[in-house]
């Protein structure tokens, strides 16, 4: 080719740059005036979506390309696309409710230039959104901050192509309460900056973030001799760098950072991969009010039950509800790693008809389920395709419903109750399976009062077929002066005998402070009948991945034991067990009235398993062998006894604890024990 024709080609390639950068500029002053229309919309409570206009604009916009020669299928696709984005520009904007608050405060961890920041003014700015910021060391004080309500939202770094999940972010977020309500996939640009004038060659130490490192290891092992020092934040890397003035000093962080803090680019595109992107998600207090149509996001935690299969059944539900997965992550839960949680992302909106099924089918499957929020999401295309589902019916009942009193409505509960879901749930406890096929035993003291005592006391409970070993290390006793309970030491205690003895622990736990660092120990955690309504501790263990043991409230009906249940199951955690222990009647011959037809009652209203406590509704322990028998027979998933090696002495509710012969003689009078519970233990 010729050097003239090169050059008119050059210059026509510049023409088309300019006709581009005009386009380009013209589609964002298209989507400001989108904007200005929803805020209006907002103010008139008008709909967002006008499909009738949109098909008149588009038709419009076909005559006019005629007249210029254009080719109308071009135009149709350009235009659905240009609409189709002001549509969702304005659904956004109307899902955020106050539409004269332009500005956002938004708490991000890292300064000014950091990835966090850019991120959030992408976010932000692409919304009509003007920002100000709160800048934190960590991302749990950037999270702090939204809570205590000093900024709106908070725009945290949650994966990286190249580095994958930001665990950190995950444990911190799930604790939190708050929302998602959008997220941002920045594409992240790390570049080595140095001082004006250094080179490459001279660079003996790097400073940057963990996460930098990570995804940069393919340029760092190829500098050599240089130190890699960790730092806290990408972009103050560079303001230090430049502070130290030292030109044997570089730091990995964005371009941006480079211009803020007037230093030189000294390489760009350091990452391992070309296409290396960090997804954000922006959280907030309140959850993000997602308008019909949008196309949104939903992200869920959930932990499945550790047999063949389990997380194959949940994730077939989406499947059969044809919506779409679009991430599922693993971690081990936090405390107890041998459990995983899963973090899954998928199209849809909690309001929309086929998600809230198969959250409801969830519910019924999982042993934790909670919904970290739904937001509009850039990702995903809109969904053309009809919304009729298939819905998953549940299978038959079982025969342990009675049908009569099957009917009645549930009140205040729904989580719980047969109609939401008709089989039994079985809540897994290391091997032992409470609701299953089989009778389970708990036993053990009312409380943990030493070593000798709680190992004395496991070892027989072991031996004669008990399968779970209980044992109060926080007594909420009626009298202040009474022996309290050995506390997190007794915890121990009762833990490692547990572990001793192959034996899962139950204990209780009476505050909500307490009930991480009980759900660290305990296997099941006990909520005792004067808690029956203490709504926080509900709540704090219904945020545990530990199984429940509820007790009924002494003077509490069966339908306010379900919704105190529902406590728990609403805020995530499925694995509850009631308890019938006795109430408070006229009669004074025993502690309590033990209520058996409790146990019908709550079957048929609830899938949940039910055991009976016989001790603490007899008070003395003769009464005790005789009353557990009648709950086996009337169809209890278990019983729980006190027993003690030495119940006269003992510190808390001797007169209903059974002597250990008396607890033997007992599970065999259950058919425990040597005759084969398919729950027991090998014996030794
Ligand atoms: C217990 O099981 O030790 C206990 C205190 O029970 P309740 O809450 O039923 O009195
Ligand atoms: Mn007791």
């Amino acid at each position: 080719m010729s050097d003239k024709k090169q050059d008119d080609i050059t210059d026509i390639r510049r023409d088309i740059d300019d006709v581009d950068a005009e386009i380009l500029r013209l589609l964002a002053e298209r989507r400001s005036h989108s904007l200005r229309i929803a805020r209006e919309k907002g103010r008139a409570d008008q709909p967002s979506r006008d499909q009738l206009r949109e098909e008149d604009l588009i038709a419009d916009r076909i005559s006019s390309a005629l007249e210029h020669d254009l080719d109308s299928g071009l135009i149709i696709r350009l235009w659905r696309e240009i609409v189709d984005d002001s549509v969702r520009v304005q659904q956004e904007s109307l899902g955020r409710g106050d539409q004269d608050q332009r500005t956002i405060t938004v708490a991000i961890q890292g300064i000014q230039g950091s990835y966090s920041h850019l991120a959030s003014e992408q976010y932000h700015k692409a919304r009509g959104f003007e920002t100000s910021y709160v800048k934190s060391v960590t991302f749990a004080d950037a999270i702090t901050r939204v809570q205590e309500g000093e900024a709106d939202v908070a725009v945290l770094p949650i994966e990286n192509t190249t580095s994958g999940a930001i665990s950190e972010v995950y444990d911190l977020l799930l604790d939190s309460g708050l929302h998602f309500v959008g997220d941002v996939k920045y594409r992240v640009r790390h570049c080595l900056l140095g001082l004006s004038g250094a080179s490459i060659a001279d660079v003996k130490r790097v400073y940057c973030h963990p996460q930098a490192i990570a995804q940069c290891t393919d340029f760092l092992a190829g500098l050599e001799g240089a130190e890699v020092v960790y730092f806290s934040d990408t972009a103050l890397s560079g303001k230090m760098i430049k502070d130290l003035n030292d030109p044997s000093v570089a730091a990995i962080a964005s371009e941006d950072a480079a211009r803020l803090f007037g230093l030189e680019v000294l390489k760009t595109g350091i990452a391992n991969r070309a296409e290396n992107f960090t997804r954000f998600v922006v959280v907030s207090p309140e959850p993000a009010a997602v308008l019909d149509g949008v196309p949104s996001k939903t992200s869920v935690v959930m932990a499945v039950g550790n047999h063949p299969g389990a997380l194959m059944d949940a994730l077939a539900t989406f499947r059969s509800a044809d919506i779409n997965l679009v991430k599922l992550e693993s971690r081990p839960i936090p405390h107890n790693p041998q459990e995983e949680l899963f973090y899954l992302d998928f199209a849809g909106n909690v309001s929309d008809e086929s998600v809230a099924g198969v959250l409801e089918s969830l519910t019924k499957q999982v042993r934790f389920l909670k919904v970290l929020g739904s937001y509009p999401s850039r990702d995903l295309r809109p969904d053309t395709r009809s919304k009729s589902v298939e819905r998953i019916e549940p299978e038959g009942r079982d025969e342990l419903v009675v049908p009569v009193l099957s009917k009645a409505k549930p009140s205040g509960y729904k989580l719980g109750s047969r109609g939401h879901k008709q089989d039994n749930t079985v809540v897994e406890v290391g091997g032992v399976r409470v609701g299953g096929d089989d009778l389970v035993l708990i036993a053990g003291p009312c409380a943990v009062e030493s070593w000798d005592q709680v190992t004395e006391t496991a070892r027989v409970v072991r031996d004669a077929g008990g399968t779970l070993l209980r044992g109060g290390c926080f007594k909420p006793r009626t009298s202040p002066y009474s022996f309290q309970g050995l506390g997190f030491e007794g915890l121990d205690m009762l833990a490692e005998a547990g572990k001793t003895f192959g034996l899962p622990v139950v204990t209780e736990v009476i505050s909500p402070e307490d009930v991480e660092q009980v759900a660290r120990k305990a296997d099941v955690l006990q909520i005792g009948t004067r808690n029956m309504q203490n709504f926080s501790l509900l709540q704090a263990v219904g945020r545990t991945h530990r199984p429940v043991l509820l007790k009924r409230g002494m003077s509490s009906s069966l339908d306010e034991l379900l919704q105190a249940a529902e406590y728990v199951l609403a805020e995530g955690n499925q694995q509850v067990i009631l308890c019938e222990r006795g109430i408070r009647t006229f009669e004074r011959s025993t502690r309590n009235t033990l209520d058996l037809s409790a146990v019908p009652v709550l079957k048929s209203r609830s899938h949940l398993p039910v055991v009976v406590d016989p001790s603490h509704a007899a008070g003395v322990r003769d009464l005790v062998p005789p009353m557990a028998l009648a709950s086996q027979a009337i169809g209890a998933d278990g019983i729980m006894v006190e027993i003690h090696p030495d119940p006269e002495n003992a510190l808390s509710d001797g007169p209903q604890s059974l002597h250990l012969d008396q607890y033997r003689a007992l599970a065999r009078a259950l058919g425990l024990g040597g005759r084969g519970n398919g729950n027991g233990r090998s014996l030794e």
